[in-house]
């Protein structure tokens, strides 16, 4: 008889741990059948479609046992400006997993994609009225999220910390939702100890590295990712940078240490081509899996994090002797480059460049990345005056740098 109990207990855990301690290929299918499908019509920042997919997500938060930690429920809603003109209702979906713990983990994805086209960011030369599905961008990561809300929420396990799990809207237009959240955050971010950014996880090539990203802002990562990366048998390459084109960069900005996962560009990247058949679910679980042993690995470590500052990538091939003074938005994908703001009494100020201003050509050179910028630099002195043509909304500007 206590035999038996103590086999059909065994049997039992062996079959709970199966249930709820490993992420499933099948649920990752399942989310991003739904959130790629043509019925959502690629998740456009402020349409109809957008909601129905922010209702999914907050659906399931709730049935996972969440907590709602928007403004009006699951949901944190702000204004995402399209351009100088129009602006559009937008929302974040925020569920909070409350341990009782005095420090939380942040995992985060976007769950915007570019609708049918018309928003800007399509790579096609006539995007307009085709649905760009965006399975990888970023259906992927809020499959992710959810599954990992799910592994936290079900797995009987009290952890050192508490989880926010958050999707954002408006990344494609400028990592709107994150920064919104970041500056109007419903949890005290004082007491977030690192933040997880999941976008574009759906192409794994057992063959190439994974990146991880934000590898510079805190010393901890190196020691804890690498040896549960070699358990999982998963090869990855590093991004030193807090700060690049997906929202982890709203948290690094506010000093807070950062991961960010990607499996990498691709040819039907914000084209209407990145399509459900091409994801790799069970390359996307083994991925999550591994996440799950780095996030438990963090949970076992006393205090806060340590947070350092990486150098911007302009820094790596820092050879020019003159700055503009601009913070440039990374995720812009051009034509120019485009200003997020301007330090005060730099040559870019007293040139009259304002916050959101396009910069299209400085001197004789096109700037269409922040690489062109930097070569660009490159190439004056300090006291040159040279030509910038800037687009400000509709309009065109030529304005004087002196530096
Ligand atoms: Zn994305």
């Amino acid at each position: 008889m206590k035999q038996s109990i103590v086999f059909l207990f065994v049997l039992i855990s062996i079959y709970s741990f199966g249930q709820s301690s490993t992420i499933s290929p099948k649920n990752i299918e399942k989310h991003i059948s739904y959130l790629a499908s043509d019925e959502l019509k690629g998740r456009g920042t402020g349409t109809k479609d957008e909601q129905k997919a922010a209702q999914y997500i907050a659906t399931f938060f709730n049935d996972l046992g969440l907590q709602p930690k928007g403004i009006n429920g699951f949901e944190q809603p702000f204004k995402a400006n399209l351009d100088t003109v129009h602006v559009l209702d937008a929302r974040n979906v925020v569920g909070y997993l409350d341990n009782g713990a005095e420090r939380t983990i942040v995992i985060g994805a976007h769950y915007d994609h570019l609708g049918e086209g018309y928003q800007r960011g399509s790579l096609d030369q006539d995007a307009k009225g085709k649905i760009h599905n965006g399975a990888d961008d970023n259906a992927s990561g809020v499959a992710g999220v959810l599954e990992l809300a799910r592994y936290y929420a079900k797995n009987g396990v009290k952890e050192n910390h508490n989880f926010l799990f958050i999707c954002f809207s408006a990344e494609e237009l400028g990592l709107l939702g994150s920064k919104f959240y970041a500056n109007n955050p419903t949890i005290d971010l004082t007491k977030v100890n690192c933040m997880l950014n999941f976008d574009m996880i759906g192409r794994f090539d057992p063959t190439k590295p994974i990146t991880v990203g934000g590898w510079g802002t805190s010393p901890t990562w190196g020691q804890v990712i690498p040896p549960v990366m070699q358990r999982e048998k998963m090869a990855f390459k590093i991004d030193s940078s807090g700060a690049g084109a997906s929202d982890h960069t709203s948290f690094y900005t506010k000093k807070i240490p950062v991961l960010f996962f990607f499996t990498g560009v691709h040819s039907d990247y914000h084209r209407p081509s990145d399509d459900i058949a091409l994801i790799n679910f069970a390359g996307e679980s083994q991925i999550l899996n591994a996440v799950t042993g780095i996030l438990n690995e963090l949970d076992k470590l006393p205090g806060r994090l340590e947070y350092r500052e990486t150098a911007m990538p302009m820094a790596r091939n820092a050879s020019f002797k003159v700055t503009m003074g601009l913070l440039l938005d990374y995720s812009f994908n051009g034509p120019g480059i485009k200003v997020d703001g301007v330090s005060k009494n730099r040559p870019g100020e007293t040139a009259g460049i304002k916050g959101g201003d396009l910069i299209l050509r400085l001197g004789n050179y096109t700037l269409n990345t922040i690489y062109d910028y930097m070569g660009a630099l490159g190439k004056y002195e300090k006291g040159q005056t040279v030509e910038a043509e800037v687009q400000r909304g509709a309009e065109k500007l030529m304005l004087k740098v002196t530096f």
